[in-house]
């Protein structure tokens, strides 16, 4: 686009390949991110000093922050998403599930809100019928939440759901939802102007999960063209209920034929890269032309998907040794390339891993002309792949490629969990 970059980092990121990729880089702060990432007054003042025009919030720390995005409005820095008030309205999980019944749409059945104690807590419980999930309203990345299969052990899951969240997010805010069985995980990415525009470029397949955290992803996904119809008005809705504009994605369950409304991700995701793949837009390009005030360059009828693309998490980290992180130096790196092959990362040679942050390191993403095709590449392409100097979960990723079920389409969110011994079977070689 022609457009300059300049790139923040903490002090122990200095390295890190998005500094040597940028025009121009700030150091914001310390390691801790209450110090750097989260520090909103030091960000603002690096983009003041050189002069930015706007900000691109990323997908983690400040970016599903209300008060910075209206931080960038006061200083007149463009904020590359949402509007301040829809952050507001769909960043906490239980309000957004009151504005999601109004819109009409289905949402997991569970309390009205959020919940006061855990005395009200433990009656809706009953209401609703176990299980139970305990969720936080401002949760993330899977954390601050906890199943409960019957009310006894209701307490100590709310205590420790409500403790954890505490600590992730400053806030124990919770909500109740029933546990649906077995579901798949599917989100719409969604794409909104300033002027009401609202279209969605189809939807990803997220059910490959550790933890409630994602591991692989794909697009399309199986649904059938029914549900994919239903689903895709739905997601326009709720759009349009909270004037949303700029990137976004609605995430929903689904449990058959049913689907219903989790939450709503007021940012770019992790996993974008496979929309990017089969619809051929460059996304994060459209939310800097939306920011800017221009028009959606496209509508609904022009989009159009094209083939499968699976995206796999590459994390620092044990999967032998319960997941644990394992920071340090690459010793070696090849990263894999070729046609319709992308590796999205910030590591290269010599570079060296910090313990400060999350574990993920890279993403390998693959576009085939259909399902069978792109399973095929992600195979060879993690063959490829040589990362050395410290543990990954290349491996296992591979032998989830490897899966006879998944390579089926037999699969939900309980997948990984239920076939942890067998994708665990494989040898060391270093
Ligand atoms: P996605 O839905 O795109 O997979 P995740 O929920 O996994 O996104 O989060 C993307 C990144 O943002 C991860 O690195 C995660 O650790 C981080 N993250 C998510 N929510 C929060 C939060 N509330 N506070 C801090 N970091 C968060
Ligand atoms: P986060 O904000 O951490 O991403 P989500 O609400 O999106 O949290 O849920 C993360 C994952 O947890 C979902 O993808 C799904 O696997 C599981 N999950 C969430 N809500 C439910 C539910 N009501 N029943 C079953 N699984 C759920
Ligand atoms: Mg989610």
């Amino acid at each position: 686009m022609g457009i300059d970059t300049v790139a923040i980092y903490s002090d122990v990121d200095k390295d890190s390949l998005h500094v040597q990729l940028a025009d121009e880089s700030v150091c914001v702060g310390g390691a801790k991110s209450a110090e750097s990432y989260l520090h909103m007054e030091n960000i603002i003042q690096a983009a003041v000093s050189k002069g930015a025009e706007a900000i691109h919030p990323g997908f983690g720390f400040l970016s599903e922050n209300p008060q910075f995005a209206e931080l960038c409005e006061q200083v007149g820095i463009h904020f590359i998403g949402p509007n301040s008030n829809s952050i507001k309205l769909m960043g906490n999980k239980s309000k957004a599930r009151e504005i999601v019944v109004k819109a009409k749409v289905p949402v997991v059945p569970g309390s009205a809100g959020h919940v006061k104690d855990l005395e009200e807590a433990k009656s809706v419980a009953l209401e609703i019928g176990f299980p139970i999930l305990i969720k936080a309203s401002a949760g993330g990345g899977g954390r601050g939440m906890r199943i409960a299969y019957d009310i006894d052990e209701f307490t100590s899951a709310f205590q420790t759901a409500k403790t954890e969240a505490k600590n992730a997010f400053g806030d124990d805010t919770m909500y109740l939802e029933k546990y649906i069985v077995r579901p798949k995980h599917i989100e719409f990415q969604m794409l909104a102007d300033k002027y009401g525009n609202v279209i969605h470029l189809g939807e990803r397949d997220c059910s490959i999960q550790r933890r409630n955290q994602k591991v692989v992803e794909e697009a399309p996904s199986l649904i059938s063209e029914d549900l994919r119809q239903r689903m895709g008005e739905a997601a326009i809705q709720i759009c349009k209920a909270v004037q949303y504009e700029n990137a976004g994605t609605i995430e929903f369950l689904v449990s058959g034929e049913d689907f219903y409304f989790i939450e709503m991700n007021t940012r770019i995701q992790v996993e974008h890269p496979v929309t990017e793949m089969i619809t051929g837009l460059d996304i994060v390009k459209e939310q800097i032309r939306i920011a800017t005030g221009e028009k959606l360059s496209v509508t609904q009828e022009d989009i159009i998907l094209r083939g499968h693309a699976i995206e796999c998490r590459l994390n620092a980290e044990n999967p032998k040794n319960g997941f644990r992180p394992s920071p340090g130096t690459i010793t070696l790196l090849h990263s894999p390339s070729g046609n319709g092959i992308r590796f999205d990362s910030f590591i290269y040679k010599d570079y060296q891993i910090q313990p400060f942050y999350d574990s993920m390191i890279g993403k390998i993403i693959v576009h085939g002309v259909d399902r069978t095709e792109a399973i095929k590449k992600m195979r060879a392409t993690l063959e490829e792949l040589v990362v050395e100097g410290i543990d990954t979960n290349q491996t296992f990723l591979y032998m989830l490629m490897n899966d006879r079920d998944y390579s089926k389409g037999n699969f939900d969110t309980s997948f990984v969990e239920k076939k942890l011994d067998s994708l665990l079977e494989y040898e060391d070689y270093d």
